[in-house]
């Protein structure tokens, strides 16, 4: 058996990735802070950089964003097979792999995540719109990638947020968070 490859070394990976293509937690965060600012009057910019951080530490999330990144990239330097070349270089509307990959690792942070998830796909926001108009590079995966980051991170935190409100004791809630960032 072929050694299991270090979670560092997949993390860094990823985290890698979606900066070389132009998307850091940063913008991640402002789009947690809009989703989520209706709901907490407390919430700040730092709240949201840490829940997308968080996020990122996820393996599920981190194979998703190597695999979608990766397909984007071999369709912009035209070395995928036909007809999967042409899908994903047009960005096909019926095509939706690039929405499975992305959906399937939001499950792991409840319906809030998914239905975030929803909303950030139809109404595209901020770098999610800017990745989206980009149409000299390809995109397809990315912006679902960053649909699920962003996903998660919201319904991180409103369950963090709840946290917070009834006043839970710091160890509780991080003890709460290891728990979540298993897998
Ligand atoms: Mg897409």
């Amino acid at each position: 058996m072929k050694d299991p490859v270090p979670c560092n070394l997949v993390e860094k990976a990823a985290r890698e990735a979606l900066e070389n293509r132009g998307v850091y937690v940063k913008d991640i965060a402002q789009i947690v802070y809009d989703m989520q600012a209706k709901y907490s009057d407390n919430l700040t910019m730092e709240d949201c950089i840490e829940s997308a951080d968080a996020v990122l530490c996820k393996r599920e999330i981190q194979h998703a964003i190597l695999v979608g990144i990766e397909l984007d990239q071999l369709a912009e330097k035209n070395m995928l097979s036909e007809p999967l070349q042409s899908l994903v270089d047009t960005d096909e509307g019926l095509f939706g792999v690039d929405e499975t990959i992305a959906l399937g690792s939001v499950f792991g942070f409840g319906s809030i995540a998914v239905t975030t998830f929803g909303y950030l796909d139809k109404e595209k926001v901020g770098i999610i719109k800017e990745l989206d108009t980009q149409k000299e590079k390809v995109h397809t995966f990315l912006d679902d990638l960053v649909c699920s980051i962003a996903a998660s991170a919201s319904a991180r935190l409103a369950h963090r947020m709840r946290d917070r409100e009834e006043n839970r004791k710091n160890d509780e809630i991080k003890k709460r968070e290891d728990e979540e960032l298993i897998g």
